[in-house]
């Protein structure tokens, strides 16, 4: 399995968020990727390799082109004007029905932004640009016949609308690893669709990947996440949702309660994976986030390490070309394991059914 991996991402630090009432030290910090690069390579999962550049071209197929531009340039904009220079920190944002857009990009954050998490920084644009090239690397190499790659993003991307930053989210990493398969990548059974099933394993929705396919048919986005009535993002997530137009029933939502153990989420998960089966897609792209263990500071489900190598087999079993996507977690003193156990999982479970 490539394992894809860009020093890039150290460019995006904020130093502080906002957590019900307290500043905080910002949870998603550097060192989760470096934990997880460290641990992947302990465990022998295959050769780190940095990603390729691809341009803009996979980014602007799924994200709005102004969106874009404000990352690349909010924070220069924000500096120039007197601002604080720690970061672009929205402090206002464009609610039901406010639709105009401020002319001053140093000021479009509040439109651009679903929440106060996504700081942008002096490195902010570079970090997220160099996360979803690596996205693409490693869809590239399922593309080229592997049969799995494992790319470290970070920032993650899941929460990231097509117009919208949220959650730690600038470019939703794992969208345009899909969107890049459906454009670029022949199918690995030639006369065959070219489909893509996503599947959200973080503890949060992915609301940003739910609303960049909420209309279509051609990728089956499935979540297994917190009840949003109780966890971020809030305002969707809900099992009800499952698609418009086209898409009607190509989104699968299934919200869990607060201390999921191993079993229980296991369960889901099974069911969630008969779902994909049935749709048969001609790739995988995962949405890997392991803020589902127990001991995550932000998150409530109770899973242990042990239930990581078996989400990996059970992924396994799907056999299919498979691009695992880093999203969430931070308990960072069992990040890399949890992490390395699913990917070990998965590649244990796949020698397996080949011997077998
Ligand atoms: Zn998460």
């Amino acid at each position: 399995m490539h394992l894809i991996y860009s020093d890039a991402h150290r460019l995006h630090s904020p130093t502080l968020e906002y957590w019900e009432g307290e500043l905080l030290p910002f949870y998603e910090c550097p060192r989760r990727a470096e934990i997880i690069l460290a641990a992947v390579q302990a465990a022998g999962l295959g050769p780190v390799t940095p990603p390729d550049d691809f341009g803009a071209g996979p980014i602007l197929a799924v994200h709005d082109a102004e969106y874009t531009r404000f990352l690349q340039h909010a924070y220069d904009a924000w500096v120039a004007s007197g601002r604080n220079p720690n970061g672009v920190h929205p402090d206002t944002f464009a609610a039901r029905g406010m639709t105009h857009r401020p002319t001053d990009i140093a000021l479009q954050s509040g439109y651009y932004s679903h929440d106060v998490t996504t700081v942008i920084t002096q490195g902010t644009w570079q970090a997220a640009y160099a996360a979803a090239q690596c996205a693409v690397t490693a869809a590239r190499c399922v593309a080229g016949g592997e049969r799995a790659a494992f790319a470290v993003c970070r920032p993650p991307g899941h929460h990231a609308h097509t117009d919208l930053s949220a959650g730690y989210c600038f470019l939703n990493n794992a969208a345009i690893a899909a969107q890049w398969l459906i454009d670029a990548a022949l199918p690995p059974l030639s006369g065959t669709p070219n489909t893509v099933a996503l599947l959200d394993i973080d503890f949060h929705h992915g609301n940003g990947s739910q609303q960049i396919f909420y209309t279509r048919r051609d990728v089956l986005y499935v979540s297994l996440h917190a009840d949003p009535n109780r966890h971020y993002p809030y305002f969707m997530g809900t099992a009800n949702e499952r698609g418009a137009g086209d898409g009607l029933g190509f989104n699968l939502n299934y919200p869990l309660q607060r201390g999921v153990t191993d079993e229980a989420y296991l369960e889901v998960l099974n069911q969630a994976c008969a779902q994909i089966s049935a749709y048969a897609p001609a790739w995988l792209v995962v949405s890997l986030g392991v803020d589902t263990f127990g001991g995550d500071p932000i998150a409530d489900f109770a899973l242990t390490g042990g239930a990581y190598p078996r989400i990996g087999a059970c992924i396994a079993q799907l056999n299919r070309p498979t691009v695992f996507i880093m999203e969430g977690g931070y308990a960072v003193d069992q990040l890399g394991d949890n992490v390395a156990g699913v990917l070990t999982g998965f590649v244990t479970q796949t020698a397996s059914a080949v011997v077998n």
